[in-house]
């Protein structure tokens, strides 16, 4: 059960030794997944209602995926992109069929999608605007963690450190057209935003915000660019977010997490009409390689003919209906709050990180998303029986975490 090669103290110890402090670490070593759930080095079993930070949209270790991956392995991995390769390009019909985009270029993470969409907007600028080059992105947004993408991310606590940011971005409020409208001017090639916003807390859009932004980009000729690294792959109940807003289409869209189902594996789309980069502009040692779009065709097509999206829209409503039944008996619960299995608690006061932790000892992994909020991504094959396990380990723990002292 437990395959035990050093005890959890010797393997801490390892990481305390040698690897960069930049995470503080949850206690367990977790060593084996399927499914929801995951295994530690001591053979404690948990649910895994972070899904390996959504990424394990069909669950850890599905078998499809485990057998692409192995059957991939042993034919070839990595070829440069200056040959073709075949499971890229499986993906690439599967995203492209299934999406209103036209085109696709892989790469390895979602901070490199949204870099990769900076440069298409920035090309767009350059043919169409007069050279204009500055993107517009939300507060309280995450678009991942290189130089400019720390641009990208309206929240202080990623930019303040790391000063001077690039330049070519402007952070505005979230779910204020009128903000994106007043920080267009000359310089700007796009606007940016998550349809759902993750890292940033859960927070949802005005249902017309994202067809609202998508028309003033259309008048101002600018590109509208979805970052769909976390609401992709059906985590919001419909294969891509956008799709469960009416009438929204993005030009330009990026993947990531779900997309390599457990390996490394990002995208950026565009339609036809701003597929403006050309031969030389852009390209990836690893991106699209064998082993990962393998993974991630694989988890595509379970998806698509599974039709595990419409799984994702009945189990968010099941578990959404659980949580809203948990705030009718802890009074300190303000709000719950997402779109398919991707799901905000907020609490009226910080107590996020020891009810977390309480349900960790218990067996249910959560993230503290906020000091006052926790965040719900399991897989969005996640079970009813195991969405009624999870709500009473998190039940127990909202009543044993006392308030915390003011
Ligand atoms: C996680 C995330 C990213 C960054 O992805 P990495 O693979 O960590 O670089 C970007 N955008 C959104 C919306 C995300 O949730």
């Amino acid at each position: 059960m437990s395959p035990v090669k050093k005890t959890t103290a010797e393997w801490k110890a390892l990481e305390a030794r040698y690897y960069m402090q930049v995470v503080r670490r949850m206690p367990p070593v977790i060593v084996r997944g399927l499914g929801t759930k995951v295994w530690d080095n001591d053979g404690k079993e948990y649910l895994d209602f972070t899904a390996g930070w959504a990424v394990m949209n069909v669950g850890h270790s599905h078998p499809k995926v485990v057998e692409a991956v192995r059957e991939q392995a042993g034919l070839i991995t990595q070829m440069t992109n200056l040959f073709y390769t075949t499971p890229q390009l499986e993906l690439a019909q599967i995203l492209v069929d299934n999406s209103c985009l036209d085109r696709v270029f892989f790469c390895n993470s979602g901070a490199e999608a949204n870099e990769g969409a900076s440069k298409v907007a920035k090309k767009w600028g350059r043919l169409k605007l007069n050279g204009a080059y500055e993107i517009i992105t939300a507060n309280n947004s995450f678009h991942g963690r290189t130089q400019a993408m720390m641009a990208a991310t309206g929240q202080p606590h990623y930019q303040e450190k790391w000063m001077p940011l690039m330049p070519g971005f402007v952070n505005v409020d979230f779910n204020d057209v009128d903000a994106i409208k007043k920080a267009t001017n000359e310089k700007t090639c796009a606007v940016l935003v998550e349809p759902v916003q993750g890292e940033g807390g859960v927070n949802m859009p005005a249902p017309d915000y994202l067809k609202r932004v998508q028309d003033w980009c259309k008048s101002k000729n600018i590109l509208f660019m979805l970052d769909e690294v976390q609401t992709g792959m059906g985590r919001l109940g419909t294969m891509f977010g956008y799709q469960r807003f009416a009438g929204v289409e993005p030009d330009v869209m990026t993947l990531a997490k779900a997309l390599g189902a457990g390996t490394p594996l990002g995208a950026f789309m565009t339609k036809e009409f701003c597929s403006v980069l050309e031969p030389g502009d852009h390209g990836s040692t690893f991106g699209g390689n064998a082993l990962a779009t393998a993974a991630g065709a694989a988890a595509a097509k379970v998806i698509v003919e599974e039709k595990v999206a419409d799984k994702a829209m009945k189990a968010g409503a099941y578990l959404t209906g659980k949580l809203n039944a948990l705030k009718e008996k802890h009074h300190f619960i303000k709000e719950v709050r997402g779109m398919g299995v991707l799901i905000g608690l907020e609490m009226k006061d910080n107590r996020s990180a020891p009810v977390v932790r309480e349900c960790l000892d218990n067996g249910l992994l959560l993230n503290a998303v906020r000091p006052n909020t926790i965040r719900f991504m399991p897989p969005l094959t996640v079970s009813n029986a195991e969405i009624d396990q999870a709500v009473k380990v998190l039940d127990a723990a909202l009543s044993k975490i006392p308030a915390p002292a003011a």
